[in-house]
């Protein structure tokens, strides 16, 4: 069977599903996490890698229950130390570590490679072999339980793993230190969600739960504008209707500050789809360039400054529109973009649907070093993916060395009404 590359939201529900497996075949297994791209919040990936740890005494036990796992549609390949399944949903790989052996196995198959060849040639420096998931000195075994203690050895911190990129990252830490990364527990809120008025498949009654569920203090409901470019759309007339279910809403679920927004489409001309008395309701606008209209980079550029400069225009989402494994993005002058949020006091996006991501890491980095305002969003569209589609945004933007200081929802919902309302006021 023959696999297109999966999706960071395909790989981690292929993921959950083996470890489930695991968990239920009883075998004498001490630890399962995922590694490789999955573990490192990779956009894309071709396969999902686990380390599997186990006493050594039991490693054949255990090769031989997980080759009769389940969704297992074949065993590919089977060597002492791992086995490729090959699966309905995409083929999988499972390392095998003892515990002594586990953090330096979980750091070689963590990646990236240019990051562990960094570190190979770092340990050989100071005179130890790190490869193949080991570490050795003088030719004997050196116990290496934790990443953290391979770490420690090098000389360096614990290194988190979206952080491990293409080895640059070693000269970085070295010189300044680790960055202080924004981490799930700093997100206070969720600025970008659909519910059934437009294209998201649940009530807003059912998102808003879902939002509190997870102990955010506010949430945006920001369905699609009228013309947008999406399946299911929300209607100029709706939009006094909305508002009084979100009233009602708010009455219903307390504790959680929910904010009326809109996703509004940026328009060929880079005008918005909603006129500005309606936008004007609104607790906080997003905009989105979904329609290329057959533009280049340069008018595309153009449409997202016209937009920025529009005083209601609070935070560019999804700016490359890209989909990774599908679509790539648009080809903007970022640098450009960069500059105009910050001028104009505008947010941009890292979205953390599966088929976005957007921006990427890299591009986020850039932004955050010009002082670019980032606000993390899920854009989810059902109730039950509110919680992981923001971890994918989280690990995105760790990706691009992002620190909470840079992010609009680490702050207070208070912050953030002032926000909208200090671009409002600019008028
Ligand atoms: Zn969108
Ligand atoms: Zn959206």
């Amino acid at each position: 069977m023959r696999f297109t590359r999966l999706s960071l939201g395909r790989a981690h529900a292929l993921a959950n599903s083996i470890a489930q497996q695991v968990q239920r075949s009883g075998l004498p297994i001490a630890a399962l996490v995922p590694l490789g791209s999955l573990r490192r919040f990779a956009p894309e990936m071709g396969d999902v890698a686990m380390l599997v740890v186990a006493h050594a005494q039991q490693h054949g036990d255990v090769l031989d229950g997980l080759s009769r796992l389940a969704p297992s549609v074949g065993v590919v390949r089977r060597t002492e130390t791992s086995i490729l399944l090959s699966t309905e949903k995409g083929p999988v790989v499972l390392h095998l570590s003892t515990p002594q052996d586990a953090g330096a196995a979980l750091l070689w198959h963590t990646g990236s490679r240019q990051h562990t060849s960094a570190l190979r040639a770092r340990a050989r420096a100071r005179g130890y072999e790190f490869g193949d998931g080991r570490l050795h000195r003088a030719g004997s075994r050196v116990e290496a339980p934790t990443e953290d203690s391979v770490y420690a050895r090098l000389e360096l911190p614990y290194i988190p793993p979206e952080l491990r990129e293409d080895g640059s990252e070693l000269d970085v830490i070295d010189r300044d230190g680790l960055p202080q990364l924004v981490a799930l527990p700093h997100i206070r809120g969720d600025l970008h969600a659909h519910t059934s008025w437009s294209d998201g498949r649940d009530t807003t009654a059912r998102m808003v739960q879902a939002a509190r569920e997870l102990g955010y203090s506010y949430f945006a409901i920001t369905d699609h504008s009228e013309r947008a470019w999406a399946s299911r759309t929300l209607s100029a007339t709706d939009v006094p209707k909305q508002r009084a279910e979100i009233e009602a809403v708010r009455a219903q679920v307390p504790g959680i500050d929910v904010l009326h927004g809109i996703e509004v489409d940026i328009l060929h001309d880079g005008t918005l789809d909603f006129a500005d008395d309606m936008l004007a309701g609104f607790d906080i606008v997003l905009a989105s360039l979904h329609d290329d209209g057959g533009h280049e980079g340069a008018r595309l550029t153009e449409r997202y400054v016209t937009a920025m400069r529009h005083p209601f225009v609070n935070v560019i989402t999804h700016p490359a529109n890209r989909s990774p494994g599908a679509r790539g993005g648009y080809d903007l002058d970022f640098d450009r973009l960069f500059q105009m949020a910050v001028e104009t006091g505008t947010a941009l996006e890292v979205d953390g649907a599966p088929g976005h991501l957007d921006m990427d890491g890299a591009i986020a980095r850039r932004a955050a070093a010009q002082g670019v305002t980032i606000a993390i969003d899920s854009d989810c569209h059902r109730a039950e993916a509110l919680g992981r589609q923001m971890e994918f945004g989280v690990g995105t933007a760790r990706r691009g060395w992002v620190e909470p200081r840079h992010v609009l929802n680490t702050r207070s919902a208070a912050d953030v009404r002032a926000f909208v309302a200090a671009k409002r006021g600019r008028r």
